[in-house]
């Protein structure tokens, strides 16, 4: 097994260790070095890497989030984060070309997205948000490579875009180690116990301590901390297929924005990417799949061309123009969704000293650098500045 180590540990007792460096540890790892925390970062891969939730390229933002306002200061702070980071590193993280939800008219009751115009409207609008609902498919905001939109809903958000995933993982890493903290990889974390004295974490190669230790292992966390809340944890396979176009300059962010096509049923949803200058020079579309759970170490990684047919047949060749059934590339990704699809923050049942951080869900990667600030805040003084509480187990034992 290939380690990485930057940095040395020692016989250092950490203020904090952060276990899994994908898009919420890299976060926690940066903000903890930030602080100037004695922190060290530890992961059993190599991030950015393939094998979790945070790749294929790109992530959505959209400040106006219809899946909730206990979302909205968590993605504004995130933009201002990126835009700092981008200022320390040189590396464009953000780049906001719009985006465009498509919903039917009437949604069918028990949808897993609901009224998501409608809602991400009402949000929009309680929080003074720019965001319109269309007249129709002719608005001039609505490119005419999309087909089949006649009689849906469709809201436009101006400032959405979308988020580099990977290299804002490997900025926020590199940063983390110019600030001081200790990353290792290629590291796999074992066992987290805590005693009267602080949090001892047990790898295959050895053992750490800190005062505090954040878990941040995304579809692996159900392994590492048991009980109730691994219980609550789903994790599910989902493919990311990158389709060959007629012509780029339609799709590309200067002209196309993001699209979120919410069709009649879950099976039915359509993510479509525009194509960014510096990633896969072809269209990035998505579905979403609730009915196979998985499990990171034994999920089936190969797209096969079945599925690949059948994904353009049903999704892409009804809803966009041009867009050709050749597919370059492929790639499988994880979510973990709780019982309600929003997130789970809080600390272990057994120990203060540990704050178990699952924030996938299909849509966390957009609040991710504002998590990790406030998560490390919360760590270092009790308190954060943005509230975290709406994301505790507490609604789920109390049946809220
Ligand atoms: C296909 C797809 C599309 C998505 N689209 C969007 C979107 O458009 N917008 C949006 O906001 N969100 C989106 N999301 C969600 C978002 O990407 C996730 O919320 C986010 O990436 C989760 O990051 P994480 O840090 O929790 O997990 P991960 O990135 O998986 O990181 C976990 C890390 O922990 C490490 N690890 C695991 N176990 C151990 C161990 N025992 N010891 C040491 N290290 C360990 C792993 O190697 C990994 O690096 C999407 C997710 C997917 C899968």
């Amino acid at each position: 097994m290939a380690v990485t180590v930057t940095g040395r540990s020692g016989d250092t007792t950490f203020d904090l260790i952060v276990v899994g460096l994908g898009a919420m540890g890299a976060a926690a790892l940066y903000q903890a070095g930030r602080r100037g925390l004695r922190v060290l970062g530890i992961d059993r891969h190599h991030p950015p890497h393939t094998l979790g939730s945070t790749h294929a390229e790109t992530r959505i933002t959209r400040l106006a989030v219809g899946e909730g306002p206990q979302y909205l200061p968590f993605v504004a702070r995130s933009h201002e984060i990126w835009r700092q980071l981008e200022h320390e590193s040189g590396e464009a993280l953000l780049h906001q070309c719009g985006g465009l939800i498509v919903t039917e008219e009437r949604p069918v009751p028990g949808q897993r997205w609901r009224d998501f115009v409608v809602e991400t409207d009402r949000i929009a609008r309680s929080a003074g948000i720019d965001f319109a609902v269309l007249d129709g498919e002719h608005d001039r905001r609505v490119p005419a490579v999309l087909r089949g939109l006649a009689g849906k809903r469709i809201g436009h958000e101006p400032s959405a875009g979308l988020v580099m995933a990977e290299r804002a993982v490997a900025v926020q890493l590199a940063r983390a180690a110019e600030l001081g903290a200790i990353v290792t990889t290629g590291e796999r974390v074992t066992a987290v116990r805590p005693d009267a004295t602080g949090v001892e974490v047990v790898t295959e190669r050895g053992r750490h301590r800190a005062e505090h230790v954040v878990l941040s292992a995304g579809p692996w966390l159900p392994d590492l901390i048991g009980g109730g809340d691994a219980e609550r944890l789903r994790v599910t396979r989902q493919a990311v297929f990158w389709f060959e176009v007629d012509d780029p300059d339609r799709y590309g962010a200067d002209e196309f924005p993001f699209v979120m096509w919410i069709g009649g049923d879950d099976a039915e949803y359509l993510g479509v990417f525009p194509i960014l200058a510096g990633t896969t020079p072809a269209l990035k579309v998505l579905g979403e799949q609730f009915v196979t759970d998985t499990h990171p170490d034994t999920v089936d990684r190969t797209v096969a061309a079945g599925e690949i047919a059948d994904f353009h047949r049903r999704l892409v060749e009804p809803r966009l123009v041009g867009v050709r059934p050749t597919c370059v590339k492929a790639e499988v990704c994880l979510y973990t969704n709780t019982p309600d699809d929003h997130f789970l923050i809080d600390r272990a049942p057994d120990s203060d000293r540990i704050t178990i951080v699952s924030p996938c869900s299909g849509h966390g990667f957009k609040h991710s650098a504002a998590l990790g600030e406030a998560i490390v805040e919360d760590l270092s003084t009790g308190r954060s500045a943005l509230d975290l509480s709406p994301f505790g187990r507490h609604r789920f034992e109390t049946g809220r």
